[in-house]
C-alpha cells in the first residue's frame, strides 16, 4: 500500500475533499502512474452529480499525464520512466475494439464507469479503511498516483510539456476525433459547431487542418466565439442574437452544412445542430445527457437523406491518435494548449468552479509540484 493525496467525492453534486487514501497494486497486469498534471472534463462533473451511478465516495478523473512508477509482471507495452497519457478503458477483444472502434466496446460502461476492477475490489480506501471507488475510466486521475493498465496508456514522447497532455486522453481526442475520424469532411467542405468549449473547439480546429473551408461556430459566449475565430472558424454566430438555424442557411446560400457537430448535451440545439444540415448532411452527436434525455425532431428532417450519429471519445484509437496529435500541436497547426488554464491540485474546487461558471476553457491541475509522489 502506497498513502498519497487525492480529491474524494462524498457525496452527489457535493465537494472534492483532498483527502490522504492508501492505494494497493499495481497487480501483475496493472501501472502505478505518478501523475504529473490532469484535466477536468464534464463527464467528472456529471458523474459528481450522479448523471451516471458511480458508487460515491469516488476518486474521478479521466485525463492524467504522467509518468510510470512501476509495472507488474505481466506489463511489457511501458517501463518505469515512460511518459504517459492516460484515456479511456476499452477490453480490446470485443466485436468493435477487434474493428478498431474502442469508444463503443461492448463493456465500456463496466471498465470506465463502474468504480470497480472487474473483479469487484477498487485499489483505494480511506484512512479509516473503508472503500472508495476508482478506477474512473481505468485511472481515478484526481490524486498524486494513479492505477492503470497497459490498454489504456499511451506512451508520449519525453520532449513534450506532459503537464498539457492530459486533456488529450479525453475531451480534446473527442473533439478532434469526431471531425478527422468520425465525420471525415473533404478539403472545401462546409461543418458548423454547436458549443465552443474545450470540445466545440478543438474540432474547429481539426475541421481547420482537414481543410473545411466553411467552419461556422455557434455558441451564446462572444468570448468564446471570438476565440473559435482565431482558431480556425470562418464564422461566428452568437445564439443569443440570431437564430442559428436561419443564420447557417443564409451563410450556405440557403442549403444548410454538409457537417454538424453538437456539443452541448441539450435538446433544442441538437435539433438545430440536424436542421442546419443540407439533404444527406451528417450531424455527429457528443454532448452527454442524463440518462432518459428526449429529443424532439422533425421525421423530415432526417427522412431527405439526413444522419444522425453518436460519437465516443472522436472514434479514436488512442495509441495512434493521440501522437498523431501531439506531432500537429508540434507542428504548429493544432494549438489545443492555448485552450488551457492550470490551477494547482489545492484549487481543484475552484477549477471545477471557473469551468462550470464558462470562465475557463479546459481547467489543468498540475499534481507533481504539491509535495506528494512515491512514499
Ligand atoms: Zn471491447
Ligand atoms: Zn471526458
Amino acid at each position: 500500500m502506497v498513502s498519497l493525496k487525492a480529491a474524494v467525492v462524498r457525496e452527489k453534486s457535493g465537494p472534492f475533499r483532498i483527502e490522504r487514501v492508501a492505494l494497493e497494486g499495481p497487480r501483475d497486469d496493472e501501472v502505478l502512474v505518478e501523475v504529473v498534471a490532469t484535466g477536468i472534463c464534464h463527464t467528472d462533473l456529471v458523474v459528481r452529480d450522479q448523471y451516471y451511478p458511480v458508487p460515491l465516495p469516488a476518486v474521478l478523473g479521466h485525463e492524467g499525464a504522467g509518468i510510470v512508477r512501476k509495472v507488474g509482471s505481466r506489463v511489457t507495452k511501458v517501463s518505469p520512466g515512460d511518459h504517459v497519457v492516460m484515456t479511456f478503458a476499452s477490453c480490446g477483444e470485443c466485436h468493435n475494439c477487434q474493428k478498431g472502434l474502442n469508444g463503443y466496446c461492448n463493456d465500456l460502461y463496466g471498465l470506465n464507469f463502474s468504480g470497480r476492477r472487474n473483479d469487484g475490489s477498487t485499489p483505494y480506501c480511506d484512512e479509516q479503511g473503508h472503500s472508495i471507488s476508482g478506477c474512473f475510466f481505468n485511472q481515478s486521475s484526481f490524486g498524486e498516483l494513479a492505477i492503470a493498465s497497459p490498454h489504456n496508456l499511451v506512451k508520449v514522447p519525453q520532449d513534450v510539456p506532459l503537464e498539457i497532455l492530459g486533456p488529450l486522453g479525453c475531451g480534446i481526442q473527442t473533439g478532434a476525433g469526431a471531425v478527422i475520424n468520425a465525420l471525415k469532411p473533404g478539403a472545401g467542405s462546409s461543418i458548423a459547431v454547436f458549443g465552443s468549449g474545450s470540445v466545440g473547439l478543438a474540432a474547429v480546429m481539426a475541421a481547420r487542418l482537414v481543410g473545411c473551408t466553411t467552419i461556422i461556430a455557434v455558441d451564446m459566449n462572444q468570448v468564446r466565439l471570438d476565440l473559435a475565430l482565431e482558431l480556425g472558424a470562418t464564422h461566428a454566430i452568437n445564439a443569443k442574437e440570431q437564430e442559428p438555424v436561419e443564420a447557417i442557411k443564409a451563410l450556405t446560400a440557403g442549403e444548410g452544412v454538409q457537417y454538424s457537430l453538437e456539443c452541448t448535451a441539450l435538446p433544442k440545439v441538437l435539433r438545430q445542430a440536424v436542421e442546419s444540415l443540407r439533404q444527406t448532411g451528417v450531424c455527429g452527436l457528443i454532448g452527454a445527457a442524463a440518462l432518459g434525455t428526449e429529443v424532439l425532431l422533425d421525421m423530415n428532417s432526417i427522412l431527405f437523406g439526413r444522419t444522425l450519429r453518436g460519437i465516443i471519445e472522436g472514434d479514436s484509437v488512442p495509441d495512434i491518435f493521440i501522437p498523431q496529435l501531439i506531432e500537429l500541436w508540434r507542428q504548429g497547426s493544432f494549438p489545443f494548449d492555448r485552450l488551457i488554464s492550470f490551477y494547482p491540485f489545492e484549487a481543484i474546487n475552484q477549477a471545477v468552479e471557473d469551468s462550470e461558471q464558462g470562465k475557463v476553457l479546459k481547467a489543468v491541475v498540475r499534481l507533481k509540484d504539491c509535495g506528494g509522489g512515491m512514499q
